[in-house]
């Protein structure tokens, strides 16, 4: 299994090691053309407006969209996640769109504001996780098919909608390779997940 980590800019490297660690095939990816040998792709944190206008410039948008259509999992990371949102502050992106999600960026406040904080995570069992949020966005609203995952502080750090997973935090900052494992167990189609089994996040939520 080769798992594809988009390297235009921001925290590839530290993904790619994770990816390793997990005893899976890594590559860089920095052209749209490399997208097809790879089972599944993650987007980094980093700037989302640098990431973007380098999306652009290198005509990846649409071979990303295929990419996800086809159904091999994408999953986003903090800016990756704002890449992927549908809207961000209540307005559509015009971008990719692949998660029914509204992300605020850097919804915590200045770099001070940024933590790490212990989380619970559905794997689908739960599980505490240690998560490192770097002036993370906030996910404000999810649509009808987005399955929450974790929650932080009354609101959701990770879900999922289908094949597109993302986060706020950022796993790859740790030596913990839970959530690069649930993302290559999803590439293996033997992560599925139903409401019912989410449902007590749902009903945390205010
Ligand atoms: N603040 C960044 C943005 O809005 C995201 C930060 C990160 O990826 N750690 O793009």
């Amino acid at each position: 299994m080769i798992i594809g980590v988009l390297a235009l800019q921001g925290a590839f490297r530290e993904h790619i090691h994770m990816i390793k660690k997990c005893d899976a095939g890594a590559v860089e990816i920095r052209l749209p053309a490399q997208l097809d040998n790879i089972d599944g792709l993650i987007i980094p944190g980093g700037e989302s407006t640098t990431i973007s206008k380098l999306m652009m410039e290198y005509d990846f948008l649409d071979r990303l969209k295929s990419f996800a259509v086809s159904g091999r999992p994408i999953f986003g990371t903090c800016a990756g996640a704002i890449l992927l949102a549908d809207k961000v502050g209540g307005k559509k992106q015009d971008l990719l769109n692949l998660i029914d999600i509204d992300v605020k960026r850097n919804a915590y406040g200045p770099q001070v504001y940024s933590r790490e904080a212990e989380i619970t995570v559905e794997f689908p069992e739960p599980e505490i996780f240690r998560a490192v949020f770097i002036r993370a966005p906030i996910i404000d609203s999810i649509g009808s098919h987005v399955i929450p995952l974790a929650l932080y502080n009354n609101t959701y750090v990770m879900v999922r909608q289908d094949n597109i997973l993302v986060s706020t935090f950022h796993p790859e900052l740790t030596e913990d390779s839970r959530i690069h494992q649930y993302f290559l167990r999803m590439i293996n189609h033997k992560q599925q997940i139903t409401w019912k089994q989410n449902e007590f996040l749902r009903v945390q939520k205010i």
